[in-house]
């Protein structure tokens, strides 16, 4: 099982975590959204609250091994600052004596912020001298950044041949969730995916099909699972690579006893903005010459049914062009009903938060991963290389 801080012991350690600090910036170079910051308070006071000497690093854009001013960490050092009432000191370097120097002068209880890891091209690279160089300033490693442990980086990855690393408070909670909905989940289990296309969800599809009791599939996803049943989909979004997987996954499910749930009624559109028609069709009947873009309101119903009598609900992906208002009806039935659930719904990746949050439900949910390409690793049944370090640590 993988320990965190709480396992070990951090009174008067130097502790070394990735955070992620990875965060939207306004066009005036504002920080507009600190969630992340705010993510990894409980883990940082802890660490304070113990003594502890704590170093946070973080990767911020892309610089691309490149030193890019407008990507420095130094306003989430300030943001930082005020949401500790503490003092932050930020470091314009993540290594070298710049780094060194500031860490020896720091006082047990101390926060540095360090400068952005992937002004280094070794950082995203796994570079191994790199990473001993991060390790050379601390005596214990703490992942606190889900979002990033599918990534096999210096700071996550290398930086545990050096280290004895354990997990933050954030990431303990995000494997926790997961666990809870893929590992022991509540039965029986039902599965709701959606999104744009097939093809980026195969191996959820795939994993989810043995994990779930039933599965029901909305969005364009739905569109290629209708067109090898041999139904008509007009001009909608069709895998037409992934015709042949749809059938075997629909022969699949019937072969292991899973329900698999598709549309059985369509809102389509000529456009996906400003459509100047939007026709309700049932199943055989979607005109040729415009495509699905929502599920339509008996379907919805029915999803919202099978939602209501599960003991563990998987969101990924919405069911329709939520985003448009033509198409959201079939997305906000659906996200009312996993708030109204008294299952456990996990959400996670692609814009499965951002669909609930649109309908005034996020409060309402179980858990809402905060790592999106991590999160659907996970759906994948695929063990993060940033986890999986944890594991085989030596603490
Ligand atoms: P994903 O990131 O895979 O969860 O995909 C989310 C995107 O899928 C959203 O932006 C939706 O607008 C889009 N989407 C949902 N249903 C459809 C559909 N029927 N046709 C095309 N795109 C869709």
């Amino acid at each position: 099982m993988i320990k965190s801080i709480k396992d070990v012991n951090v009174k008067n350690k130097t502790v070394l975590v990735r955070v992620d600090y990875n965060l939207p910036y306004d066009t005036r170079g504002n920080i507009a959204d600190d969630r992340r910051i705010r993510a990894s308070l409980g883990t940082i006071a802890y660490l304070i609250e113990q003594r502890a000497k704590v170093v946070l690093m973080t990767h911020s854009g892309r610089p691309g091994g490149k030193i890019i001013p407008a990507l420095s960490l130094e306003p989430a050092a300030a943001r930082l600052s005020g949401l500790l009432k503490k003092e932050v000191v930020f470091v314009g370097e993540c290594i070298g004596p710049k780094a060194e120097a500031a860490v020896t002068k720091a006082n047990f209880g101390d926060v540095i912020l360090l400068e952005n890891l992937r002004f280094h091209a070794e950082e995203t690279m796994n570079g191994m001298a790199f990473a001993k160089q991060l390790a050379s300033l601390a005596d214990l490693y703490v992942n606190e950044s889900f979002a990033t442990s599918h990534r096999a980086h210096a700071s996550n990855t290398g930086i545990c041949a050096f280290l004895p690393g354990v997990a933050g408070l954030t990431l303990l909670n995000e494997l926790r969730a997961v666990s809870r909905a893929l590992e022991d989940p509540a039965k029986p289990v039902v599965a709701v995916l959606g999104g744009a296309k097939v093809s980026d969800k195969i191996e959820i599809i795939q994993n989810l099909i043995d994990k779930a009791d039933s599965m029901i599939l909305g969005g364009g996803i739905a569109n290629t699972f209708i067109k090898a049943k041999g139904y008509n989909t007009g001009a909608s979004l069709v895998d037409s690579g992934h015709i042949l997987f749809a059938g075997e996954m629909i022969e699949l499910a019937g072969k292991k006893g899973k329900k698999l749930m598709l549309p059985v009624d369509f809102i389509c559109g000529d456009a996906i903005e400003n459509p100047t028609k939007v026709v309700l069709a049932a199943d055989g009947s979607i005109p040729s010459d415009m495509a699905v873009y929502d599920v339509g309101p008996l379907s919805a119903e029915l999803f919202a049914a099978e939602i209501l009598q599960a003991g563990t609900v998987i969101f990924n992906g919405p069911p329709g062009v939520f985003e448009h208002a033509p198409y959201e009806s079939g997305t906000r039935t659906v996200a009312n009903a996993l708030a109204s659930s008294k299952a456990y719904t996990f959400a996670g990746g692609g814009d499965s938060a951002a669909a609930i949050e649109k309908f005034g439900c996020s409060s309402a949910i179980s858990y809402i991963s905060t790592g999106g390409g991590a999160s659907l690793e996970c759906l994948k049944g695929a063990t993060l290389p940033g986890v999986e370090v944890l594991l085989r640590s030596d603490t």
